[in-house]
Order: C-alpha cells, then structure tokens, then sequence
C-alpha cells in the first residue's frame, strides 16, 4: 500500500516523502482511514511500529481541515505519555508531520522550568502532549483548560498504569468533555488497561501489530550465564567489537546505571547514563549525543528508556534482567526499530534464573543461550528453557528505509537454534578465552518477589513530574 491510498490530504504526504517514509506500517494501514473517520481506537503496538504517525496523521488531517475557521486557537487536541522522552518525541512527530500545515503543538512535562512550556500554551496551540503531573499542576494553576479538547489520546497506557498515574489519568480525562474522539495505545493488554480503554473507549476499533507480549520476531536474542562479578569484563568484552555500532545498556537500577558508566570509563570505553535522578537537561543531553553517533554507549534505566527512539541502535544489552518480563519485550524493542533488524543480549546472574524463565513463559520461546564463552558461569546448562510453543506471528512494519542503513543483517530467529550451534557474533575469540569461573548451584537464593522493593516491582514510580511524592512512591522511585 501507498500513503497515496490513504486519503491524507498533500500538506501531510509531502511531510512524509520528505521523511523518506515510502509506504505506511501496518499499523498506519490498520488505524489511519478509521480514524479520520472519526473512531475511537484500541491500539496494541509498541513504539518501532510508526504508531505515532499511525495516530498524528489523522489528527493533524482534522485540524487541517478546520484551520479555515476563524478565531483564536483552541486547544483540541491533548496527547498524555508516561514520560518525558516519550512526549517531547510524540511532539517532535507532530511538528514534523504538521510542518505543512500550520498546526501548532507544545510539549510539557516536569523537571524542568515550566515558563517557557506556559508561554508556549499562551501563545496558543492547537495539540498539547504532556505528562500526567506537569498538566494537573498547570491545571490546578489555571494555566491550561481542557474544555475544547475533542481528541484525547493515551500512548503507553500500560506503563502509565504501572507508573501508578491512574488516579491522574482519571482526574485529566474527567475535565476533557465527553464528546470527543479517544485513541487509547498500549505495548500490552493486561486487564488494568482493558478496564481504562473500556470506560474511555466508545465502540473502538481495536488495531494489534504485535501480539501483546509476543517478542520482536526481527531480534536475535541471546543469553549468557555470568556470575555477578563477571558481568563487567563481560560487557567490556562485547562492546569492544566494532560491530555494536549503538548500544543501548539496560541495568535495573539508577545506581548500577551510574557504577556501569564509570566502570566502562575505567576501561576506556565512553558511555552515558540516563535515568531519573539526572536533570532533564543531562538527559536530553545524553539522549542528543546518542542520537548524534557522538556517544555510542548510552545505559538506562527501564522507565528512562521508555520511548527511547533512536535510529540505528545495533545492540539492546541487558546487564541486568528485569524482574518484570514485559519490561524485557519493552527493552529489546529499542532495537529493529521500523522494520530493521537487531540484536539482543542478556547477561544472567544466578539470582536472575528465575527472572529468565518468567521471560521466556512470556516470549513464549527459549532465550538461546550463549556456551562456551570466556566467562560462563556453572549451571548454565540446567536452565531448564520454558517449553517451546508455535510463535504467533507478528506483523511488522513493511520494509523502510531504515532498512538499509548499515544495520548488522542478523538471520531471522522465527524460533531458536538449538543451543549447540548458536553462536552470536559478539562471541570472544577461542584464543582469549579463559577458564569459566564457578558459580554456586543454580538456585536463587531468594525469590523474585523477595528480590523486590515493596510494590516496587509491581508500580514503578514515576521519574516524571513529581515533587512530592509518598514516602511509597519515593522508596519506588529510588529503585528505578
Ligand atoms: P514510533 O513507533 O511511532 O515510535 O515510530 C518508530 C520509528 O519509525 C520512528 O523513527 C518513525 O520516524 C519511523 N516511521 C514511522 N512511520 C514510518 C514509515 N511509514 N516508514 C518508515 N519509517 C517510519
């Protein structure tokens, strides 16, 4: 299919050749002749899939069409996103694709000044993406009304859930007027995210791209078993092969993100953190030389990373496993973004097994695991894989550009190799191998739910705009 087919008016598609977008994702396909026919929307989709323009488009095509109305601006559009990357991103989207069009948008979000996002809204703005926080705040100010809002959308309605901002959620939809068009879009469909869409939602249509928790089928995927210790020399290892052209570095914690860079730092190796103890400005800088190929080696957090869209990420690793299993299918989905490929490393811990295997009930495939390496810990082998099941299949964004953009060109793993033929490329050379290191008996020594912060796990706090959190937010907060 064509965008040409789609009956978007020129401003629009002039706005996406000049993008060099060739032909709309399936999820563009799916949503956007339902939604300039003015339906509500479910999407299932994460990011990588293009569901911001899948949404911006029709949106900027109905406030195109009503330009010709005289008057000041109103508000009509508002657009809520779980953070702060994530809404100065959708932003970004809907002043690229609106640059033809004279649609005006604003972003806010907490963190930083909120002057210049107050002088943006008085200007007058026609969408306005925000954060939950920084919006009750300028609400309960008087500096932003929603009563001309006719368009509300919700992107990443599950991490706001798990973020804890339901109760903001709530209390922003209730002062948007109830004759509006809502689009409600979420990575997965747990039934937290069911129960919103089904009071927001009239009659919608429901859009998936990919299954709900089903695993980026473009993404090589690989685990080693390393003791805790040897997770360093590890990573040192496989970023020092100039095939990891980007790497994004997860850990779990904000403190094990900071001990990571300077580890590295130590080793030679420059690399950046981001997560939510650093300014937005740190932020935004780190995120910048990322983006600019400045920097190669940026490590996150989960809740920082979220939204992340940086062309070109090689190597999503993993030096720390999450204890949420979504967060994985999440992760890894910084990589392959718009239809390229990309690769996907694990490293686990003995305490991490049961982690592992929670991913893998989820995946609904066995992680392959990487043997012989320099650093396998003991045990490797009696990771029991979660029993392998037909892997539905997801649709992917059609072939782009992106494509040919020097990604490593990896096979496609529809379903893992046997464990004894699969060597990933950033496995170490025979000759500088050393002895594996032992590694007491495979068992955790507490469980995952031990392993938590209390409820934690289960509600990351935001790192978005809150001053004055509950003591239980800020015990959350500091674990993320
Ligand atoms: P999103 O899922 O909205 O975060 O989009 C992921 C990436 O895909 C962004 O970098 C977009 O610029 C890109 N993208 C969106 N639509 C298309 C398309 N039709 N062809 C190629 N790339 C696209």
């Amino acid at each position: 299919m064509r965008f040409e087919e789609l009956n978007l008016i020129e401003p629009l598609l002039r706005a996406v050749r000049d993008e060099g977008y060739t032909e709309p994702t399936p999820i563009q396909e799916q949503a956007i002749g339902p939604l300039l026919s003015g339906r509500d929307m479910l999407g299932c989709a994460q990011t990588g899939t293009g569901k911001t323009a899948a949404f911006a488009l029709p949106i900027l095509q109905k406030l195109a069409a009503d330009k010709g109305m005289t008057g000041p601006r109103k508000l009509r559009v508002l657009v809520l996103a779980p953070t702060r990357e994530l809404a100065a991103q959708i932003n970004e989207s809907f002043q690229v694709y609106g640059k033809h069009t004279g649609v005006a948008s604003a972003v806010i979000f907490g963190g930083v000044g909120q002057e210049p996002q107050v002088r943006a809204i008085r200007r007058g703005v026609d969408v306005l993406v925000a954060t939950p926080g920084r919006l009750l705040d300028l609400m309960g100010q008087g500096l932003v009304k929603l009563n001309t809002v006719d368009t509300l959308v919700l992107d990443e309605a599950d991490r706001m859930l798990d973020m804890g901002f339901v109760r903001d959620v709530r209390k922003i939809v209730a002062t948007v007027p109830t004759q509006r068009q809502t689009l409600l879009f979420s990575a997965t469909m747990a039934p937290d995210v069911q129960e919103l869409a089904e009071d927001l939602l009239r009659n919608p249509i429901r859009v998936s791209v990919t299954p709900s928790a089903t695993t980026v089928d473009r993404i090589v995927q690989s685990v080693y078993h390393v003791t805790t210790s040897d997770k360093r020399p590890l990573l040192e290892e496989l970023l020092r092969d100039p095939k990891v052209e980007r790497a994004l570095v997860f850990t779990r914690t904000k403190h094990g993100a900071d001990k990571v860079v300077k580890n590295l730092d130590k080793a030679g190796i420059e690399a950046l953190a981001i997560h939510g103890n650093k300014s937005q400005n740190a932020r935004t800088r780190a995120l910048d030389r990322f983006k600019s190929g400045e920097t190669r080696v940026l490590i996150a957090t989960d809740i920082a990373a979220r939204g992340i869209d940086v062309d070109g990420v090689s190597h999503v690793i993993n030096h720390d496993l999450p204890n949420i299993p979504d967060s994985y299918v999440h992760r890894i989905g910084r990589t392959a973004r718009a239809g390229a490929d990309g690769i996907a490393i694990s490293f686990c811990d003995a305490e991490e097994r049961p982690y592992l295997r929670d991913i893998e009930k989820l995946i609904r495939k066995a992680v392959p695991v990487v043997k012989g390496h320099a650093f396998e810990a003991n045990g490797a082998r009696e990771v029991a894989p979660a029993p392998r099941q037909a892997q539905p299949q997801a649709r992917r964004p059609q072939s782009s550009q992106r494509q040919a953009q020097g990604r490593p060109q990896q096979p496609r793993s529809q379903a893992p190799q046997s464990r004894s033929t699969q060597r990933p490329a950033q496995e170490p050379r025979r000759d500088d191998r050393r002895p594996a290191t032992s590694q007491p008996p495979a068992a955790p020594r507490r469980s995952r739910h031990e392993n938590r912060p209390p409820q934690a796990a289960a509600r990351p706090a935001p790192v978005a705009d809150r001053g004055t959190a509950p003591p239980q937010e800020r015990i959350a907060r500091d674990w993320w």
